[in-house]
């Protein structure tokens, strides 16, 4: 609570303006202040309340006779009445009429429009989402077999001697060499460097004079502090990293390997998938000590598909298992799960 100031009255009959808060009737007519009147500061004029007079209480408005009562009286200062009767004090008065309107039927509208706003915003929403769900849910179609297709490959693998290098040595190799080379890098602090950036701070500027109707004559004084704001720059270290290589030990071998060396494929658009047949050479080497330049087969691959007409007329391919494919014939009907956009 800061230091409280006089406020000032006009009397609404004779037109006496700055009678000061603390006379109850008019020095000009001496008519009782009126219940609703007002009071207000004047900037030109501050008079501070003494110490001893100081009120923070507002005052009450008698039930009968509407007299402005100090926050100490007991009873009306005009007619006697208690003031336990009174409903009303001094800020009750200056509420403006237009005020009273029922403040549900004020804000209803408002309410109602803002939920609408919400409800259109949320539909948008709903309808986009179930959209690009219902495009993204596969769908479930069936449609006629027209045809087959597969494919099959032997990998040929050679026993040969191979020069290679690793991080490992393997077993069977035949090593020439190791050397320490590079294996990988890792970040390691090099150093700081001081950087500057800007930064924004509230600085105290002054004090702002706010006056505090009490409702009793008197105004209470406040005063709100007032901000700028002021740039300054600040340095601050920023860590810089460099790359250090870690080294480790290489090995530089021969080894004697099966290397694949030949792919051998055979494709068909019917039912009988037959694979490629090998030279009469591949296989026909002494297992336990293979010679350089024996030849073996390798991984076998193989794929199957049933060839059925989309939505749109196109072929479409569809992957099956040899077991699935081969129970399959010419005209049977399949179902297949496809996504409405794209294949
Ligand atoms: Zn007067
Ligand atoms: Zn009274």
């Amino acid at each position: 609570m800061g230091a409280h100031i006089w406020g000032w009255w006009d009397c609404p009959y004779c037109g006496q303006k700055k009678i000061r808060g603390d006379n109850r009737y008019c020095t000009n007519c001496g008519i009782q202040i009126p219940p609703a009147t007002k009071f207000y500061i004047d900037t030109e004029n501050i008079q501070q309340v003494d110490e001893s007079q100081k009120n923070d209480a507002a005052n009450w408005i008698c039930e009968y006779c509407d007299t402005q009562n100090p926050d100490a009286a007991d009873v009306c200062k005009n007619c006697g009445s208690p003031r336990s009767d009174a409903k009303r004090n001094y800020f009750d008065m200056q509420k403006p009429q237009a005020e009273k309107v029922d403040p549900q039927k004020k804000t209803s509208p408002e309410k109602f429009r803002i939920s609408n706003a919400r409800l259109k915003k949320w539909g948008i929403f709903a309808a986009v989402f179930l959209m690009i769900l219902w495009l993204c849910v596969p769908v479930t179609r069936s449609s006629e077999i027209t045809g087959f297709t597969w494919e099959r490959s032997i990998d040929i693998e050679e026993f040969r001697n191979v020069d290679e290098s690793g991080w490992t040595l393997p077993e069977g190799a035949n090593l020439h060499r190791t050397a320490s080379e590079i294996r990988s890098y890792r970040q390691v602090l090099d150093h700081y460097e001081t950087k500057e950036r800007r930064v924004a701070e509230q600085v105290l500027d002054g004090y702002d004079t706010q006056y505090v109707d009490l409702g009793n004559g008197q105004f209470d004084t406040r005063q709100i502090p007032r901000y700028r704001t002021e740039y300054r720059t600040e340095y601050y270290q920023e860590p810089v990293y460099r790359d250090e290589p870690v080294y480790d030990t290489k090995y530089y071998y021969d080894i004697d390997k099966w290397v694949t060396v030949d792919t051998l494929s055979t494709v068909g658009a019917d039912k009988s998938p037959e694979w490629a047949v090998p030279e009469k050479s591949v296989g026909d080497y002494d297992a336990s000590a293979p010679r350089y330049g024996a030849q073996r087969e390798g991984e076998h691959h193989e794929n199957y598909y049933v060839i059925i007409k989309d939505k749109k007329g196109r072929d479409k391919k569809i992957e099956y298992s040899f077991e699935e494919w081969d129970d399959l014939s010419l005209g049977d009907k399949i179902t297949y799960k496809t996504h409405r956009f794209g294949g």
